[in-house]
């Protein structure tokens, strides 16, 4: 019997169980009982997507039961969906609306954590958001729909480990087997038509386990945030990874529902996915995986099974079999022509972006590196007699150190290189920060002379030492900019006073690097630079850099911008043509917000560079400083990152991180970099630096400088010793009163409301 008769076959099983679940529901909640899954506005996202009709209630499954039975026994076309005349491909579509009606009817009027605390269930319309706009900006490779198991759970971890390396989504449904024998087509199993023993993979004496499961057996942790998502224990949860695909090609590619052609289209163009299957294949997965067929998702079997070429739909064929599971990853993404730059980068944990985001709490933490208890400062320079791929650790290491303890740490990366300029120093030297983050369990946040690190116990127990720190800078900047680079030698210092001759070092190049910048205006440039680099984790957020407004993160200027679109043109940092301007003092020009429409998805249509009332940029959550308004005291308050007590807002930092971050305008507030508080431009619609009324200490002494320059050309040159500290006053009430004391200049500026 060929594969098309098993995917029938398949297929019928799944209408029996359909049919046999609907029956038992329609009994005990009637016709009228609402059906769906949480959360989502898509209904029964595949069936929606692909034929328009939406599934409200259980009675509305009758419809989708008798037309998936239709595209079985391929009788009378459907009217509503008639792609192609394969009898395959109308099966296994079959397949995904019945496991769909199965998922949902499943859950009805039970608990809503389908399994308790290890499966995941449909995503919601949040979830699927915020993941789905990572396919859609290639952020990530694509999704593999993986079910059934590995033949260990070893084997099973090491593919997962090498699918989060290559950027893959991992979808989990499905049961599978632990099978000793070489796998063999006549593993596939028959599947029982008995309405309520839908089906019964058992072979006999095999254990069941499912590869998510083996996951959690070899301790890896899973869910959204490591890109490993087990949405189900059988089957039929692989609706839900069809069900994703389907609703950001809705979301996102404005495919109407019932636009089978532009829907197929769309996911096979850029969702980039494929299904894969392993050890024994039965007939209820082959019916799943022809049905992905449709959607331009190629299956990967590791069983010796026959290959089966779809006529009408691509030369290439649908199923590629016998595939050993070492070279699955490779062969899939060859198949799928998925592009990824693999990178070796040598240490003992995982590496790869799905790592990015991991927070490691003090309770699981081995060492911290600088932070609020140490000095910590990191540099890249251009210099002569660079040793490429030499790693010194001067001063303690991870094992000279208690668990939970503090060290400093300064780490200077020298670089050489044909095309490597001057220029290019500080962008390079931001890529330490991307680069160390993609290590599991190793954090690192901040740039510059303020940079914090920690590194978990387990990491540690994996044997994860300081050096490893210069093989992961050593290893990425090859890999991401070998065509400037080609040779870096990494150097760690540990001990406090080396540290701090590093940081006065650096100071001096950071000064350096600012003075450049400091003679540009923005008025003297046609192009501003955008800059892409947090939309990983804020989707909507988009910055953008002037001459006189550097990256809220205060890592990238408008030369940063310059020279990182100068190594790569493709990479984050792109040139935005300012166009005709739309109002000169609040700063806001036609080509920026246009740029910024289209980067926000449509969720920002403008922004004015210079004032925080009045649609204000939006911040991704790594501003050095927020700004707000006091509303009772005619100014603005600045307070730091670093400042872990209230502000007269009323608020701490955190609060107003929370409030102010992930890609919303939020008028009156305002996250931004500390260099651009001695910018000409720092809110200069709104009164400059003259605003200004409270900032925390030691903002206020870091850039005395800076805003005693912008001051005297405010003509105001005692300004500095009118803004209120904490030490001054934290209420909002105290702050007024010191102001009145002091005669600060704000009082006297136009209302800010
Ligand atoms: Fe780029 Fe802005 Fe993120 Fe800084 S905060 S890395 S400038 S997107
Ligand atoms: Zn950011």
């Amino acid at each position: 019997m060929g594969t098309p008769g098993a995917v029938r076959r398949g297929a019928a099983a799944y209408l029996h169980h359909a049919r046999a679940l609907y029956q038992e529901a329609l009994g005990a909640h009637g016709p009228s009982a609402p059906l769906g899954f949480p959360r989502t506005i898509y209904h029964l996202p595949i069936i929606f997507s692909v034929t328009g009709w939406a599934v409200r209630t259980l009675g509305d499954v009758a419809w989708v039961l008798e037309e998936a039975e239709h595209l079985i026994t391929a009788e009378a076309a459907s009217q509503q969906w008639t792609p192609s005349p394969n009898a395959l491909l109308e099966a296994g579509m079959a397949a995904l609306w019945l496991a769909e009606v199965i998922q949902a009817l499943t859950h009805l009027g039970l608990d809503p954590s389908p399994g308790g605390d290890m499966w995941l269930g449909a995503a919601d319309d949040a979830v699927m958001r915020a993941r789905g706009v990572e396919f859609v900006e290639g952020s990530v490779a694509g999704f593999v729909a993986v079910s059934g198991a590995a033949p260990s759970v070893e084997a099973a971890v090491n593919l997962a480990r090498e699918m989060q390396q290559k950027s893959l989504y991992v979808f989990m449904a499905g049961e599978g087997w632990e099978c000793d024998e070489p796998v063999t087509a006549t593993h596939a199993l028959h599947v029982s038509h008995a309405p309520h023993v839908p089906y019964a993979p058992h072979v006999a004496g095999s254990r069941q386990i499912s590869f998510a499961e083996q996951l959690r057996e070899g301790g890896v942790r899973l869910g959204w945030e490591t890109r490993l998502v087990p949405f189900g224990p059988d089957v039929f949860a692989h609706a839900h990874s069809i069900g994703f695909a389907v609703r950001v090609a809705m979301a996102f590619g404005g495919v109407e529902p019932g636009d089978y052609h532009r829907l197929f289209t769309y996911i096979k163009d850029r969702l980039r996915a494929f299904v894969a299957v392993l050890g024994p294949v039965t007939d209820l997965q082959l019916a799943a995986a022809a049905g992905a067929a449709n959607f331009g998702l190629p299956a990967i079997a590791t069983a010796n099974i026959p290959s089966v070429p779809l006529p009408g739909v691509s030369s290439e064929p649908w199923m590629v079999p016998h595939v050993p599971l070492s070279d699955l990853a490779e062969r899939a993404i060859e198949v799928r022509g998925i592009k990824i730059v693999v990178t070796d980068v040598p240490v003992p944990v995982a590496y790869g972006p799905a790592f990015v985001g991991e927070r490691i709490r003090r309770d699981v933490m081995r060492l911290e590196l600088g932070g609020p208890e140490a000095h910590g400062c990191e540099l890249l320079v251009m210099a002569d007699g660079v040793k490429d791929g030499r790693v010194m650790v001067v001063g303690p290491d991870v094992d000279d150190r208690p668990v939970g303890a503090t060290l400093p740490v300064g780490i200077l990366v020298e670089v050489a290189g044909h095309r490597m300029q001057k220029d290019f120093e500080s962008v390079l030297e931001r890529r330490i920060h991307h680069s160390l983050n993609e290590a599991e369990g190793l954090h690192h946040v901040g740039q510059r002379d303020s940079i914090w690190l920690r590194l978990s116990r387990a990491a540690a127990e994996a044997g994860f030492r300081l050096e490893h720190l210069g093989r992961i800078i050593h290893a990425r900047l090859h890999a991401d900019l070998g065509e400037i680079v080609d040779r870096v030698q990494v150097t760690l210092f540990t001990d406090e006073k080396d540290v701090v001759a590093l940081q006065e070092r650096a100071q001096a190049v950071y000064r350096e690097r600012d003075e450049r910048i400091g003679s540009l205006t923005d008025e003297a440039v046609d192009e501003f630079y955008s800059c892409a680099l947090c939309q990983s984790f804020a989707p909507n957020h988009i910055c953008i850099i002037t001459p006189e407004r550097s990256g809220l993160c205060g890592a990238y200027s408008w030369l940063d911008g310059k020279a990182s679109f100068g190594i790569n043109s493709a990479g984050p940092n792109r040139p935005i043509t300012k166009g005709r301007m739309v109002d000169e003092v609040l700063g806001s020009w036609e080509g920026v917000n246009a740029f910024v429409r289209e980067a926000s998805h449509g969720t920002v249509g403008r922004i004015n560079f210079y004032t925080l009332l009045d649609h204000p940029m939006t911040s991704c959550g790594c501003f050095e400083c927020i700004s707000g308004v006091l509303p009772m005291c005619n100014g603005v308050f600045t307070a730091d990152r670093d400042h872990p007590g209230m502000t007269p807002s009323g608020m701490n930092f955190t609060t107003l991180a929370g409030m102010v971050g992930g890609g919303v305008q939020t008028p009156g507030f305002m996250g931004h970099s500390r260099a651009y508080v001695g910018s000409r431009r720092f809110l200069s619609a709104d009164g400059g630096i003259l605003r200004v009324v409270w900032m925390t200490r030691r903002l206020k002494e870091a850039l005395r400088t800076e805003i005693e320059a912008a001051a005297v050309a405010a003509g105001h040159p005692d300004f500095w010793d009118k803004i209120a500290s904490e030490d001054d006053a934290v209420e909002e009430e105290e702050v007024l009163e010191f102001l009145i004391r002091v005669g600060h200049p704000a009082l006297e500026l136009e209302p800010l409301f």
